[in-house]
């Protein structure tokens, strides 16, 4: 049982370390920022409230974002173990979290805590684009495709996201640095918090981030 939380800034890395901790520790990639992209792009009613928040750089109610996150934590993969990525984002998420894990008799293992500077954050997220098809995430200099707006992996169109645009990109930042800060600090109360320097290059912060687990 591995139970996991990637904390930090968005731009930060959490999606791309995600994806090689899912595959390393076998345990279920819970992205709650997928989940209302999915919703979206379906049209449901969820997306269509999540959305209001999302293009504007705020944060979706915690009302609408807890029940979602702690349900998706019920469904039977998670019984060995998760990786939270984007959940909580503030305190109140974090407290309903801890509340539904005590009473589950489950813990949190780590959370990691991955840190980058402002100027490169917002160099990373003004630059990312995304598979439209899978995904898959690449960077208009840091991580060029080989064909300009084409997916390496599938072919797909690559897009920006709508809240990667450099004003909604601050925004996030700022919403970051006030109501998901002080996670950093609540963790740290409860010693599961590891702090990892998220400017280091990909496999380098996979590599402090896996000796922080093994620790
Ligand atoms: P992400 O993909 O994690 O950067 O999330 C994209 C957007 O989804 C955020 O900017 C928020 O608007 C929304 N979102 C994702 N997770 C949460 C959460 N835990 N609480 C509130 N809003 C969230």
């Amino acid at each position: 049982m591995l139970n996991l939380i990637l904390l930090g800034p968005p731009g930060a890395g959490k999606g791309t370390q995600a994806v090689k901790l899912k595959e390393k520790y076998s345990i279920p990639h819970i992205s709650t920022g997928d989940i209302f992209r999915k919703n979206i792009k379906e049209g449901t009613e969820l997306g269509i409230k999540a959305k209001m928040y999302m293009d504007k750089g705020e944060l979706v109610p915690d009302d609408v974002v807890i029940g979602i996150a702690l349900s998706r934590l019920c469904e039977s993969d998670c019984e060995g173990g998760f990786l939270l990525d984007g959940f909580p984002r503030t305190v109140h998420q974090a407290e309903e979290l801890s509340a539904f894990l005590a009473d589950s008799g489950r813990a949190l293992d780590l959370v990691l805590d991955i840190n980058v500077d402002k100027d490169e954050l917002v160099r990373r997220l003004s630059g990312r684009r995304v598979c439209k098809l899978c995904g898959a995430t690449f960077h208009v200099t840091g991580m060029p495709p080989q064909k300009d707006g084409i997916c390496d992996k599938c072919g797909g169109e690559l897009l920006q996201r709508a809240d990667d645009s450099e004003e909604t990109v601050t925004n996030r930042i700022e919403v970051y640095n006030r109501q998901t800060m002080p996670l950093v600090d609540y963790y740290e109360k409860m010693g599961v918090i590891a702090h990892i320097d998220g400017a280091a290059g990909l496999e380098n912060v996979f590599s402090e981030i896996t000796k922080s687990i093994e620790a």
